[in-house]
């Protein structure tokens, strides 16, 4: 479908058209699901002819969220903590064909795996072909939320939200908006595990958040604990140019590493100048990175909300997006292993599909219940407790049951298919996979998916 195709359609009228606005939502956040949910929240659809008009509050002078790369570490020029956890050569872990919302292609000349700037300039053009910028509040940093309950209130509850210029820290405003809709991310505040002797290694030690670029560790013996996506992608980067890479996880080892890749279980603990592997074997090593993931936070979340955060497990919200006992106030982007565009699109959908009536929510306690099954039913297959919100195989019949619900678009197959296609991929060759194009043909039940090196 052409991106062109997609503007502007007899069903897709902006808001700002039509009459006195009647729902105001503040959403939290201009990155990837920010700025999904205003063009989901300010578009009147098809399912319903409610009018909603949300603002972006965005702490940062641009949108892009992660996507933003930054060189520096530390605090950016207003003294905030530098969001980005981008490094300079990274490349998708999806292909573009997948991670795409499902309305806006990125650009044909891009090859599948595109760099962190090409997304950027993706998200950035997304904000312009729906016109999204007018709607951003940029330098305002959301300080605290809380609910002022107001019988006059669809909900009952509205919220007041204080936020700072983060040009004049000390300068505040209050508003009180209608819905709260939270895209604040969760790869900003880096996880770090208690291991013995953390604080006696003397060696350099970072966590991935911080991590930019190669050179620094030219001939070094580098340690990196974690082989998530960004452990493999950053052990791999490495062995180009450092004298060893240690990678320390507790998965299957992965096939067909470079010789100067090594895999060795989690770590047991540190001295000075060595790290000891749990299997008994150790290493003296120069650099010790962290791969260790990042904390969800809420914090500006008046504590009177019950939102909380249990060792990765965000609680109390159903289908992963809606706090149970407040229907008007949603957190995009919880789910983990996932295609985060086009589960971010089904979530925004969702979410107006609430505020507008279309659908009808469950009562607390019966939400509540759904949720609880959701968590049992991952503990019964295995997953540990802070696997709450991870999907993995389980997102696609998901995204459909939220765009089913709320009379949204669906997912679209193809997604699916080369998610699927991706991961073996992977699985097989983590050095080679990204070293393609694909090539889609056909469509419905005969979509064929092709691919060429690159
Ligand atoms: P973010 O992009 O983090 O945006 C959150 C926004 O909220 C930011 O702009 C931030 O400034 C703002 N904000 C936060 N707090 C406040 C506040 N209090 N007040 C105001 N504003 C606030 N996904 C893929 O699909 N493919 C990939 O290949 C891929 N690779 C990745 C590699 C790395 C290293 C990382 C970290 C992530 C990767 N992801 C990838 C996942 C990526 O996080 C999602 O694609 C997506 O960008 C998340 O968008 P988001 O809007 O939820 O969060």
């Amino acid at each position: 479908i052409s991106n062109e195709l997609n503007k502007g359609t007899t069903r897709d009228i902006r808001t700002d058209t039509l009459m006195e606005p009647r729902l105001r939502v503040a959403v939290i956040g201009a990155g990837a699901a920010g700025l999904v949910a205003l063009r989901h929240l300010n578009t009147v659809s098809s399912n319903d002819l409610s009018q909603i008009s949300a603002v972006a509050l965005e702490q940062a002078p641009h949108v892009g969220g992660t996507w933003f790369y930054t060189k520096k570490t530390g605090n950016d020029d207003f003294g905030l903590p530098i969001h980005s956890s981008m490094y300079k050569n990274l490349r998708t872990n999806l292909p573009k064909e997948c991670m795409a919302f499902p309305d806006f292609q990125f650009p044909e000349e891009l090859p599948s795996f595109v760099g962190h700037e090409d997304v950027q300039k993706y998200l950035e053009d997304y904000a312009t072909h729906f016109d999204l910028w007018k709607d951003i509040k940029f330098h305002t940093k959301v300080d605290y939320i809380r609910p002022v309950s107001d019988e006059k209130s669809k909900f009952q509850t509205r919220w007041e939200v204080t936020t700072c210029d983060v040009h004049k820290l000390g300068q505040k405003q209050k508003e009180v908006f209608d819905a709260v809709l939270v895209c604040n991310g969760h790869y900003a505040i880096p996880m770090i595990p208690d291991i013995p002797g953390k604080e006696t290694f003397v060696g350099q030690v970072v966590h991935s958040h911080n991590y930019r670029e190669p050179n620094v560790y030219k001939d070094r013996t580098v340690v990196i604990l974690g082989a998530n996506a960004s452990g493999q992608d950053i052990a791999l980067e490495l062995a180009s140019v450092a004298k060893e890479v240690y990678l320390s996880h507790n998965k299957q080892p992965f096939p067909n590493m470079p010789e100067n890749l090594h895999q060795r279980p989690g770590i047991a603990k540190l001295d000075p100048e060595v790290i000891h592997f749990s299997d008994g074997s150790s290493v003296r090593a120069d650099a010790l990175m962290y791969c260790t993931g990042y904390h969800y936070d809420y914090s500006f979340v008046a504590p009177e909300v019950g939102l909380r955060v249990d060792d990765n497990r965000v609680m109390p919200l159903y289908k992963h997006l809606i706090h149970t006992g407040y229907p008007n106030f949603g957190i995009i982007g919880v789910c983990k292993r996932i295609v985060p565009f086009p589960m971010f699109d089904v979530q925004a959908q969702y979410f107006r599909a609430v505020l507008t009536g279309v659908v009808t929510l469950p009562n607390e306690e019966s939400m509540n219940e759904d949720t609880e099954r959701d968590y049992r039913q991952r503990r019964a297959q295995g997953l540990p407790h802070r696997h709450a919100h991870d999907m993995g195989p389980r997102q696609f019949e998901y995204n459909h049951q939220l765009a089913d619900s709320a009379c949204g678009r669906r997912v679209p197959v193809l997604t699916e298919l080369m998610y699927n296609k991706t991961h073996n991929m992977r699985k097989q060759d983590l050095v080679g996979y990204k070293k393609v194009n694909f090539c889609v043909s056909g469509a419905g039940d005969e979509i064929v998916i092709t691919c060429t090196p690159r």
